[in-house]
């Protein structure tokens, strides 16, 4: 669904919940990361992208008359037939149902900024998958803000936004996570790529507007169960590797120093910094090409960049493998600049920057060369550069 037709849709919703047509639709997107994967938490650079893909909300006041409607939102998740009822008139605080607490989360943040909540019947639905890495959460969190805004009539400072979800995040749904979600689906605009700075935070908006190329995004559809400890033992080489090489952390380590250390470090610590510094080069690397519209190189550092993730950082998995293997028969010829896994690793999706004209054809031919090297059906769509958070009606 494009964005006019989502609108429509969750208008109908509202309109059909609730019996009245909303007053306000806001908008927030899911998000991709093109290249720059496990640098965020190494002080690096990160480059995502929102996708045509957002979670939607319809709202209004609640009619006139009961008491208790004033100090209540109601939320009506459309997809799943479901309502979260929560009560504005105290500090909001963490429940029922478990999606809620993402909204609830976000709702707080307001209120400790001292901005008294609204109440308000609000339809909501998300064409974000749900889990599959191309962060719904963050959507749902940031759509929320938004709708905060719109009804408060205030808009707050897209980054203190987009830090408040992250905290949202963090303090009602538990999850510890970086910047990067939230920043893009506040920050991002239509046509362009997010490079942000996860030391500094700041951000710079990278234009891509050559409607020649997309990025498509495919499903593996696996998830590896890990043992738990992966990512915080990958967290700790890093921190080990910045300790021993003496600098606060690898965003301080360029490549030749790495060499210079490498006899301070173990060789699978030397391989994790080696990825990470590498990373973070090939991330400032990409987002000048994507300035330059220079596509065959841009494609050349998201295959180093997955080459890296597989072998240095080992965070990849047979799958992803699969997908990328694909993509390099496909190849330059067939429409593909690159292709690397994103996410954190062990199943979610790949990314490949390929030609707009040769999308239906890749998109077939990944399918069934990946069906018939794995027996999984992935799911892919294709994404050109999507605005961030939106109010389609005020
Ligand atoms: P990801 O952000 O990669 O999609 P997460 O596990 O971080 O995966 O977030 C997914 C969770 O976000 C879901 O389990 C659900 O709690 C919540 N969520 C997101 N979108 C919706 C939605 N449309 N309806 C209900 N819950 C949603
Ligand atoms: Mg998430």
């Amino acid at each position: 669904m494009t964005l006019k037709e989502l609108t429509a849709h969750i208008a109908a919703e509202f309109q059909k919940h609730y019996g009245r047509a909303p007053r306000w639709i806001v908008a927030a997107p899911g998000r991709v990361n093109v290249i720059g994967e496990h640098t965020d938490y190494n002080d690096g650079f990160v480059l995502p992208m929102a996708i045509e893909r957002y979670a939607i909300m319809a709202a209004d006041a609640p009619l006139p008359g009961s008491v208790s409607a004033q100090s209540k939102i109601n939320i009506f998740d459309a997809h799943f037939d479901e309502t979260a009822t929560i009560d504005i008139s105290a500090p909001v605080t963490k429940g029922t149902p478990k999606w809620s607490n993402y909204i609830r989360g976000v709702l707080c943040g307001f209120q400790n900024r001292g901005v008294k909540i609204p109440a308000l019947d609000v339809a909501f639905m998300s064409t974000v998958p749900l889990g599959g890495g191309l962060s719904s959460s963050a959507a749902l969190e940031v759509c929320t803000a938004t709708l905060i805004e719109a009804a408060t009539g205030k808009a707050i400072d897209p980054i203190e936004k987009a830090l408040l979800a992250q905290k949202a995040e963090h303090d009602f749904a538990g999850v510890p996570c970086g910047i990067m979600d939230q920043f893009i689906s506040a920050l991002g605009r239509e046509g362009h790529l997010l490079l942000l700075d996860c030391r500094t935070r700041k951000t710079e908006l990278v234009p891509m507007s050559d409607p020649s190329v997309a990025l498509l995004v495919i499903n593996t559809n696996v998830k590896h169960e890990l043992s738990g400890g992966e990512y915080a033992e990958r967290r700790a080489q890093c921190e080990e590797a910045a300790a021993k090489l003496g600098v606060k952390s690898l965003r301080d380590v360029t490549a030749e120093q790495l060499e210079q250390g490498k006899g301070k470090l173990s060789e699978l610590v030397f391989r994790r910094a080696r990825h990470v510094i590498g990373e973070i080069e090939r991330t400032v690397h990409a987002a000048e090409g994507i300035r330059q519209s220079n596509w065959p190189t841009v494609g050349q550092f998201m295959y180093a960049s997955h080459a890296a993730l597989r072998d240095d950082y080992e965070v990849s998995c047979a799958e992803l493998d699969a997908v990328v293997e694909i993509a390099e028969d496909i190849g330059y010829q067939g429409g593909i600049y690159g292709c690397r896994m994103t996410g954190g690793g062990f199943g979610g999706c790949c990314v490949a920057l390929v030609k707009a004209s040769a999308v239906d054809s890749i998109s077939k031919t990944i399918a069934a060369e990946y069906k018939k090297k794995t027996g999984i059906d992935a799911t892919i769509f294709s994404s050109r550069p999507a605005s961030g958070a939106t109010i389609l009606k005020s």
